[in-house]
């Protein structure tokens, strides 16, 4: 492929509205372009990389025993209500109304549509399991798209839904994703790291997400630096390793004043005394009910957690007319003791004496609290962020580290939420009806396509991994008015196409320095460059653009040299 005949608009300066490294390489590089927030235009060499991408998802969901079949995006909006869904994930769809009224929403998923198939299609035990798959478009109303691909408002997903008759089952099935995940995001070149989940608004009882570690990603987690350990923030539970008594012997809690002190580090450094000293006390309201939620001050609420806790479908941190009724201070005084609400303390609090707190007035705070003796704790509960440092809960002897990842797959456990809602049932084998168990299993595919870049890049552009890249070789003549030049460069060309390569011939007449920038920019994995010094000594140059390395070939032997220079790099891709 010649370059004048692609469309190719590489941008010199880093486009404003990109905040992150990869959105900048697939804006600059000529992969997207933004129609409006959160929608973006695959052009030819994004294309491309995301159809290899498709095919390698494809090839190990069919390896896997998957079956492939393609849903519509648009639902019938009674099929989310007979679910619960609608109610739960109605802020994120995308409703709409057809010519008769009908109302309709655009899918973010498709558990309510698969089941409701397969409640049709399968009977008997003799057709589990089935594992189905799809690799569609998705939509999401995101409140502020960001990132690029990384959160849009349509994005490419692959998902799978599987059906078992039990847990067993169940079990070999969530497996066989696991490790069709694993082969999947290593083809890709990708470091992956598999961490244990919260199932969210899926509802089920055991989930991994696969993260790419990136100090860009959105998601926090924590892994063990002793044992195999890690899990998303919503999910990890760190055990605490400072102290909980902070007096010597038993002393009766008072306010003292604390003028102009107000949060939780002007309050510490007035006492002279660690943030986790004191107590934050948070009002929140869950299913129209107020409640306290109390974590250290050096810790923050997980509202995951305290949802997964409270098993609330509604939660919101409350409104300052709340506070105020609740508290009979303003806002920022809130203190646990004598509170008139349910009070739900962090685990990390238990046995906390001499601690300090708010007090329910202004400018003051309530010092020497002794949880157990002061404060009417409803239950404890983990309800706050594992932080850097925290003991791990699974060895007991490593320390977790805080890391940044991108949620590029995630699979789920899901028992049989979605197959009683929507009837889906089959007959035993001894003819007794049953009721099967689903797990779900997705990949943002078009998120991991700007992961690969995000994790594979360098200042002076993207670093393609072979089996991603738009093209295998870029061949760069240098000076496209040298006849010799030009004749070495189309006759590579065509001899690698011929052997089945991907060829960019960037035949364009620019400057050198143009032509090498945009090289590096692109990110080819292997780079000719065809000038008339090089020719006249016999060679031209083989770049390698993940190393840097240069060597040289003979022209003649410059497609053989070119070949193996890929199945190397195919070779140490497979590991
Ligand atoms: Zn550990």
């Amino acid at each position: 492929m010649r370059w004048t005949q692609q469309l190719i608009p590489t941008l010199r300066e880093v486009p404003q509205e990109a905040e992150i490294a990869s959105h900048q390489l697939l804006l600059r590089a000529g992969l997207i372009r933004k129609l409006a927030g959160g929608l973006f235009t695959f052009l030819p060499l994004g294309r491309r990389a995301l159809r290899k991408l498709e095919q390698i998802v494809r090839e190990e969901m069919d390896r896997a025993g998957a079956l492939e079949i393609l849903m519509p995006a648009m639902h019938p909006q009674e099929l989310w209500e007979q679910t619960g869904r609608f109610q739960v994930l109605r802020d994120v769809m995308f409703k709409i109304k057809d010519r008769q009224d009908r109302n309709l929403v655009l899918g973010p998923t498709h558990e309510e549509v698969v089941t409701d198939l397969i409640a049709h299609e399968v009977q008997s035990y003799r057709q589990l399991p089935i594992n189905l798959y799809q690799i569609q478009t998705k939509f999401r109303d995101e409140i502020r798209p960001r990132f690029g691909l990384m959160r849009a408002k349509e994005f490419i997903m692959k998902d799978a839904y599987s059906f078992d008759a039990d847990g067993a089952g169940v079990e070999r099935s969530y497996q066989a994703m696991y490790a069709a995940y694993e082969r999947i995001f290593q083809r890709c070149g990708l470091r992956t790291k598999a961490v244990e989940a919260d199932s969210g608004a899926m509802g089920g009882s055991a989930s991994h997400e696969f993260m790419v570690l990136a100090d860009a990603g959105e998601d926090g987690l924590v892994e063990c630096d002793a044992c195999a350990y890690a899990a998303n923030l919503d999910r990890a539970e760190g055990v605490s390793r400072g102290p909980r008594v902070f007096v010597d012997a038993e002393q009766l809690t008072a306010v003292a004043p604390t003028p102009s002190r107000r949060t939780v580090a002007e309050v510490a450094a007035f006492f002279q005394t660690p943030p986790a000293r004191l107590i934050k006390t948070l009002i929140y309201v869950a299913d129209a009910q107020p409640l306290a939620v109390l974590v250290p001050g050096n810790r923050d609420v997980n509202e995951i957690k305290l949802q997964r806790a409270l098993q609330a479908t509604t939660l919101a941190l409350a409104d300052d007319a709340t506070v105020a009724r609740v508290t009979g201070a303003p806002a920022g005084f809130a203190g646990p003791v004598g509170l008139p609400v349910p009070i739900f303390a962090d685990e990390k609090l238990r046995g906390y004496r001499g601690a300090i707190a708010g007090a329910n007035q202004p400018d003051a705070h309530r010092v020497n609290v002794d949880l157990e003796r002061d404060v009417r704790v409803a239950a404890f509960a983990d309800l706050s962020n594992a932080l850097e440092g925290d003991g791990c809960p699974r060895c007991g002897a490593g320390a977790l580290q805080a890391r940044r990842g991108i949620e590029v797959g995630h699979v789920f456990k899901l028992g049989t939420k979605y197959s009683e809602a929507l009837g889906a049932g089959y007959l035993d084998a001894a003819g007794q009806r049953q009721t099967p168990l689903m797990g779900c299993y997705g990949i943002g595919v078009t998120r991991t396509l700007q992961a690969v870049i995000e994790q594979s890049h360098d200042a002076n552009g993207i670093v393609w991994p072979i089996a991603l890249a738009p093209y295998a070789v870029e061949v760069l003549p240098i000076n496209v008015q040298h006849g010799p030049t030009m004749q070495t460069a189309q006759a590579l060309t065509a001899a690698l196409e011929q052997a089945g390569l991907d060829v960019l011939l960037d035949d364009r007449d620019e400057r050198p320095g143009v032509k090498f920038k945009d090289a590096d920019l692109l990110g080819l994995p292997i780079r000719v460059n065809i000038g008339e010094k090089s020719l006249a000594k016999g060679v031209v140059e083989i770049k390698l653009r993940h190393s840097g390395v240069l060597t040289t070939a003979a022209p003649e032997q410059a497609p053989a040299a070119l070949q193996a220079c890929v199945q190397e790099l195919w070779r140490s891709a497979a590991g």
